[in-house]
């Protein structure tokens, strides 16, 4: 990506600032740097970086600065602090609130991230509310807010926005089946739903809307660096490129690859003054698409989920992608799982109305396509997701696609 000279300056200011935070000390130049070449000098920050430094390594400004404390703890544990000035949270909710959905006063928004010490619901409402719009915080993953009640609220205040993880969006309309609501049909307020915390392939994109009858925005962010890409107008995904430093590296994270190419997103904020990200190592695969777009931007940045997210069969990698596209070609296609096998893939969905058929030939097709076996299930309703579950404590939900092949049997053989 291109630097401009008040990029620099920018950059500059936040490395110059970063020093004051321990784990930053000793890891950054003295002198400014004098072109984006120089940032490459600068070490990586990986996530086991800031596990090992949290709470308090990476804080780079007095406690009285404080608002606001978050964590993310992803799928080791250990937790990552953190920590929001004022300024900070305001930068976040105007990175959201560029979204191309618009928020405005007459929106009723339901937010259905967490609220509990992960960022991205705080932020959403942060945002929301700076647009003027009207909060319903109805987080997921507590016993406050089951399914039914998400359902019960969207259909009672008439929201306008639902915000969450797409997984969610798929559950919620189940949800409101079993409830002898449909969703198309008995949410006439809704208008859009606003998807987030998880990658968002083409066909995860297409189902949300046939389900629900609106367009789906999604936006990339995390507890650590805030918001970096949000879809505009036209749905395409921009880069905040004011507020960030986009790096896309090579496997062995040593150059950029070039544009239109995937690679892994490093990212370095530039705005955030409490808990700074120089060259954050995002986990993710992303590549950077120069194309006009309708609203005057000329940069698209994919973002194609995390690489470890992904199954390795001999040579050849799928990630979720790759696998939401076979999905696509099903007649079933709102919960999945997939496993690798020794030669191939097992792929197991749910029926949605029962009797639905693998389509004939389809496998030997894949198998061409994908250069691997493929084995493909249709299983009974709640397999993958028990139903009780979603009425009983509403704690289900949390994205899983990818098991190992005794995982993926248990599960079949539970139902069965
Ligand atoms: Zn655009």
């Amino acid at each position: 990506m291109t630097m401009t000279a008040e990029k620099l300056e920018a950059l500059n200011r936040i490395i110059r600032e970063s020093k004051t935070a321990p784990f930053y000390r000793d890891r950054l130049p003295q002198q400014p740097l004098s072109s984006l070449a120089d940032l490459k000098k600068i070490p990586l920050t990986t996530k086991a970086d800031l596990r090992a430094s949290s709470p308090f390594g990476l804080l780079a400004v007095p406690g009285e600065e404080l608002v606001q404390y978050h964590e993310s703890s992803g799928t080791t544990g250990e937790p990552v602090s953190v920590w929001f000035t004022r300024d900070d949270v305001m930068h976040n909710a105007r990175q959201i609130a560029r979204c191309g959905v618009g928020l405005g006063p007459s929106d009723i928004v339901l937010i259905r991230f967490p609220y509990a010490l992960s960022a991205a619901a705080h932020m959403v409402q942060a945002a929301a509310q700076l647009r003027g719009a009207c909060v319903v915080p109805a987080g997921g993953r507590t016993s406050v807010t089951p399914f039914p009640k998400v359902v019960e609220l969207m259909h009672r205040l008439g929201v306008t926005v639902l915000t969450c993880l797409s997984l969610q969006a798929v559950l919620i309309a189940e949800v409101a089946e079993m409830l002898g609501l449909h969703p198309r049909r008995d949410f006439p307020a809704l208008r859009a739903i606003c998807a987030a915390g998880e990658t968002l392939p083409p066909g995860r994109r297409k189902l949300l809307e046939e389900l629900w009858g609106v367009p789906v925005f999604d936006f990339y962010g995390m507890t650590e660096i805030g918001t970096a890409v949000v879809d505009c107008e036209a749905f395409v995904p921009h880069p905040i490129e004011d507020d960030f430093v986009l790096e896309i590296l090579d496997d062995a994270f040593r150059s950029d690859v070039p544009v239109g190419e995937y690679g892994h997103l490093v990212v370095t904020t530039l705005k955030k003054r409490a808990t700074p990200m120089i060259r954050y190592v995002t986990g993710d695969r992303a590549r950077l698409v120069e194309k006009p777009c309708v609203c005057g931007r000329t940069t698209a940045l994919e973002i194609r989920g995390r690489w470890e997210d992904a199954l390795r069969i001999g040579d050849v990698r799928l990630d979720l992608w790759d696998l939401d596209a076979v999905v696509s070609r099903l007649p079933c296609r709102r919960f999945w799982a997939a496993a690798p096998m020794p030669d191939g893939v097992r792929l197991v969905v749910e029926e949605e109305r029962g009797g639905e058929r693998v389509p004939e030939g389809l496998a030997a097709l894949l198998e061409d396509e994908y250069r691997v076996k493929w084995r493909i299930d249709i299983a009974p309703k709640g397999t993958l997701y028990d139903r009780k579950q979603l009425f009983e404590i509403g704690l289900l939900g949390k994205p899983k696609y990818l098991y190992t092949e005794q995982e993926l049997k248990c599960l079949l053989e539970k139902e069965n």
